[in-house]
């Protein structure tokens, strides 16, 4: 039988930042935790994101910091800036808003591994990322991948043994979203740019992970009946002469066939602020 449903990103999202408030009041510690977020250039949508996880930081009692920085500053001054971060004690996690601007955009990886891995909020460092590979129990999860796993798990989706097509494959989502999913037991394949015959992957696949960045580009006919749909996409479009955002997966078409789906915005993107704290919570939590 087709459920039909529409996971609740924002409901879901908003119950976890709910329980982050009360463990941060019942423990009452002398110092909050600490959330320090570096936002290079002024591009709107990392602007937006921006203020939506202070704005969070701020509901559940968590200090946000905040360093902006002009689009052109070289890679030595915003390492500098990140090392300031490293060595503030009242910051539990160091946050740098991604996408870099173009100039330093192929140096992100190096920018990224200047933060001190124990403040490496988004588990973005090489070291980090390392400690995922080897399934370390002190690594911390990139938000986004673990803001689909959370979704999943909070649907009671099965992940064992399970078909799941991942699609992209990058460091922010797709590869640490694909090395999480082997751990659950899942048998997982990637796909990206280059696969051939994405349409067959999908149909194939009991869940599949959208992560590419292409509006609608996978349809709804494409799914396997019952299929469970994430999609990770933000993609913002003219519709209509006015702006709207949407996922990678073509969402109307894809709510016949799915069994559960991700609606955008509402589904991934609120889930990956809330993991942003919950991660923040739980660095400041190692420090006692
Ligand atoms: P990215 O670094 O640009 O990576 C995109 C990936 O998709 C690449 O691996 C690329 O393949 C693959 N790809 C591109 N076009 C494809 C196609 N036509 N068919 C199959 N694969 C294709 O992007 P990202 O940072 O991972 O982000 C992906 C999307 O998620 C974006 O829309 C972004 O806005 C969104 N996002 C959302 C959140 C959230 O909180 N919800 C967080 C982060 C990102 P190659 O490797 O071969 O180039």
């Amino acid at each position: 039988v087709v459920q039909n449903q529409i996971i609740d990103g924002k409901a879901i999202a908003s119950s976890i930042r709910n329980e982050l408030k009360q463990i941060l009041a019942r423990r009452n510690e002398q110092r909050k935790p600490g959330l320090a977020v570096l936002l290079v250039g002024d591009d709107p949508a990392s602007q937006f994101y921006v203020q939506r996880k202070r704005d969070a930081c701020h509901e559940i009692g968590i200090n946000s910091f905040q360093t902006i920085l002009e689009a052109n500053i070289t890679k030595e001054k915003l390492i500098e800036e990140i090392e300031k971060y490293n060595l503030d004690d009242n910051v539990d996690g160091i946050l740098l808003q991604l996408p870099l601007p173009k100039t330093l955009e192929a140096q992100t990886q190096e920018i990224i591994d200047h933060i001190n891995p124990a403040k490496d909020v988004d588990g973005l460092t090489s070291y980090n990322l390392g400690q995922l590979l080897v399934r370390s129990a002190q690594t911390i999860y990139p938000c986004t991948p673990k803001a689909c796993i959370e979704l999943l798990k909070h649907q009671e989706v099965i992940l064992k043994g399970k078909k799941i097509l991942v699609i992209g494959r990058s460091t922010l989502v797709g590869m640490p979203l694909a090395l999480i999913l082997n751990q659950y037991d899942a048998t997982v394949t990637m796909a990206h740019s280059k696969t051939l015959n994405l349409k067959k992957e999908v149909s194939q696949a009991d869940i599949v992970i959208a992560a590419i960045g292409v509006p609608e580009f996978i349809e709804g006919s494409w799914l396997k009946p019952n299929a469970v749909v994430i999609d990770v996409g933000i993609n913002a479009i003219l519709k209509n002469s006015s702006k709207r955002l949407v996922g990678d997966v073509e969402f109307k078409s894809a709510l016949n066939v799915a069994s559960l789906i991700t609606p955008v915005p509402g589904g991934v993107g609120p889930m990956t602020v809330a993991m942003l704290l919950s991660n923040t919570v739980e660095l400041w939590q190692r420090k006692f």
